[in-house]
């Protein structure tokens, strides 16, 4: 028996990196995947993924950032599965790298929207099924920028410490309620977001992996598995005193 058997499972990002890892873990570990992107070939390959893995998953392309997106995800996830009884929301964006100072409003607005109003919209969208149907568990992803600063990024630092707050309050008001909520704090991850960061940092000239491996104690950055693990741990039963927690999947990033 899996660690999320007959569970069904809402994961938002899930056409790319962490997200898809996770979907794929969850499906191997008995879940019902409800495979959410903004992408919409990148949520069908990993739907691809799990069919021909032998798991079970459904898509919906939705933007966390658009309140109809997510009403319309939360709808087909119950209307196909009867309940929600997990939610990761781990679609997420990096933005523009650039000193405080010369921080576009722009770029603010965009990574607070999709990072910050779009985990909201999708938390309280989740919530309301989730009370209808008698209790579940969410998982946010924040980030070690949910815990330290990071220089060049202050907008997706801001988003990722506000996810963190998103998450123990929910956790306080929605204990007694049956819901556990935590986040994740990965430290650097194997990933097109990642490389993305490296490019603007460095200018193309390292890689993620040179440029962040050895800031990490472990001596390098992880893979999307290592972070999917930790979430489907947290979605499943044996985590069951865990709530309001804040935890880092980063290879002793923070405890620098
Ligand atoms: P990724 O490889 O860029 O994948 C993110 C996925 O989310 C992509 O498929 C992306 O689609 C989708 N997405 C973007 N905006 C969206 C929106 N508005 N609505 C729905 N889906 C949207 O990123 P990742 O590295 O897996 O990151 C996943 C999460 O982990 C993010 O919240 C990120 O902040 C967090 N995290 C990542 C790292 C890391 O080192 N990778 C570290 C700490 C935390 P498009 O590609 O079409 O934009």
């Amino acid at each position: 028996m899996g660690l999320v058997d007959g569970l069904t499972v809402v994961v938002t990002g899930a056409g790319a990196g962490i997200g898809r890892a996770t979907a794929l873990c969850l499906a191997s570990e008995g879940a019902k995947v409800v495979v959410s992107d903004i992408d919409s070939n990148g949520a069908a390959e990993t739907v691809n993924m799990i069919d021909k893995a032998g798991g079970t998953a459904t898509m919906i392309a939705a933007d966390v950032s658009k309140p109809a997106d997510v009403a319309a995800l939360i709808d087909m996830a119950v209307t196909t599965y009867g309940k929600i009884d997990c939610a990761v929301n781990n679609a997420g964006i990096e933005g523009k790298v650039s000193p405080f100072a010369e921080q576009t409003e722009d770029n603010f607005d965009r990574i607070i929207s999709v990072n910050l109003k779009g985990t909201f919209l999708c938390m309280k969208a989740e919530i309301a099924a989730m009370l209808h149907s008698g209790g579940g568990t969410i998982v946010n992803l924040s980030s070690v920028a949910g815990l330290i600063g990071f220089s060049g990024l202050s907008p997706y630092v801001a988003s990722k410490h506000a996810v963190a707050g998103l998450t123990k309050n929910a956790a306080l008001e929605y204990g007694k309620s049956g819901i556990r909520v935590n986040a994740v704090c990965p430290g650097g991850i194997d990933t097109r977001m990642l490389d993305s960061l490296a490019d603007q940092a460095t200018e193309g000239t390292q890689t993620s992996a040179q440029m962040m491996d050895p800031m990490h104690p472990i001596g390098r950055i992880g893979t999307p598995q290592e972070v999917a693990e930790l979430i489907v741990w947290l979605c499943s039963p044996r985590a069951s005193f865990v709530t309001g927690a804040i935890i880092p999947v980063d290879g002793g990033f923070v405890a620098q």
